[in-house]
């Protein structure tokens, strides 16, 4: 398996995935850090204040993202919540600074000036792209769903949803007009690369083509997209990999076809939730297969039969599964295939990943491990009530 998580982690967009350790870990130690006002401990809670209105930090300069300082501050201890701003920008800079490298936070850094450089220079062709407007970009059907308020919105997100294979869901999603015009900004954006001879990153390790729409703009686009939209199917469907807590995303098209990558390798996304849309244009094949959901321990074990599934792509449609469902992409063998990737990610279930110990709910193997030691066990104690009558009749 080629690409796991790991592998993938070190060539994505180095501010997409937030440093994940800081939400729980705060362990009341202050050792090297300088004064600051309060005397705290440097602890953030377990449970984020949910009616809390975070502040923007759009505007102090720090080597974190300043997205990160507002979905951190609901995190904050209650007596800092309301404190001057800056009293709070600096805890929560020392709490990031104290679980992130010297070495992550200059990668941080050299991405960010990356992008500027991308976004001083490129021109886009539809300025409209960048800021989310749901009516151009979204089915009808897909708005509506999402129109209905609080509980009925839930059962009207279900209603737009097919399950073809257990945890894979699709939906008609995007409009035709704006499939066109994102893949001819792409194209744009492709030109652009050519004629600047700019050096690009591709979105990951396992594709040669394709573009993150994230480094030339479209960040803030994608992260309503996922806030508004993504985190509310993914409270609905998968619950179990951070539901509603996905708060950062990795946002990208693939290429596929004549000039293009073939095919994509079995592999799983670094991601708890991927959102995957074909934009079009006419292709053959391409075809994605899916092989059941694993844990890392249970990465290269076999697929059940009922985890067999293949999915054929139609534009503007999408698909959505755990970034844990191994999946791979069959060869388009004529024509352009373009899909929008969306891989979402949680720093809660991440965190808290690294406690979990034992059989992992959404993994078959575990699952099927555990069916298997109750059997055992049922078998066991079968055989020494049948050995107690046994002795008893004798
Ligand atoms: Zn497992």
């Amino acid at each position: 398996m080629p690409a796991d998580g790991a592998a993938d982690r070190r060539n994505d967009s180095p501010s997409s995935p937030l440093p994940a350790t800081p939400v729980l870990t705060g362990n009341g130690n202050a050792n090297g850090i300088g004064s600051l006002p309060m005397n705290s401990n440097f602890r953030l809670r377990l449970n984020p204040r949910q009616d809390h209105q975070p502040e923007s930090y759009e505007d102090l300069q720090s080597e974190f993202t300043p997205i990160l300082f507002s979905s951190l501050e609901r995190y904050l201890p209650p007596n800092l919540l309301n404190v001057p701003r800056e009293t709070k920008h600096r805890y929560m800079r020392e709490v990031l600074r104290r679980y992130s490298t010297e070495g992550e936070r200059n990668r941080v850094q050299k991405h960010r000036e990356y992008r500027l450089k991308i976004t001083s220079s490129y021109q886009p062709l539809y300025r409209d792209l960048y800021k989310l407007n749901a009516t151009d970009f979204f089915t009808p059907s897909f708005l509506n769903a999402f129109m209905a308020i609080d509980r009925n919105r839930d059962e009207s997100i279900k209603s737009i949803m097919s399950e073809p294979a257990p945890g894979i869901y699709t939906f008609n999603m995007l409009q035709p007009r704006f499939c066109e015009m994102l893949i001819a900004e792409v194209e744009n954006f492709e030109k652009w690369i050519l004629e600047t001879k700019f050096r690009i990153m591709r979105p990951n390790t396992m594709n040669k083509f394709g573009a993150v729409l994230d480094d030339f703009g479209m960040d803030a686009m994608l992260e309503k997209l996922t806030e508004d939209f993504v985190r509310h199917i993914a409270k609905i469907f998968f619950a179990d990999v951070g539901g509603f807590s996905l708060d950062s995303h990795h946002g990208f098209v693939v290429e596929y076809g004549f000039n293009r990558d073939i095919e994509l390798g079995f592999h799983v996304d670094d991601s708890e939730v991927t959102l995957n849309v074909c934009l079009g244009k006419q292709f053959s094949g391409g075809e994605l297969y899916f092989r059941g959901v694993r844990c890392d321990q249970h990465m290269n074990t076999e697929a059940l039969p009922e985890e067999i599934f293949d999915y054929s792509h139609v534009p503007g449609h999408a698909i959505i599964h755990r970034g844990r469902h191994r999946h791979g992409a069959r060869a388009t063998t004529a024509g352009q295939r373009i899909n929008l990737l969306l891989w979402c990610r949680s720093s809660v279930f991440r965190e808290l990943r690294k406690y979990q110990k034992g059989f992992v709910n959404w993994c078959g193997e575990c699952q099927r491990e555990k069916r298997e030691r109750i059997r055992q066990a049922v078998t066991v104690k079968r055989m020494e009530l049948f050995r107690g009558q046994g002795e008893a009749a004798s």
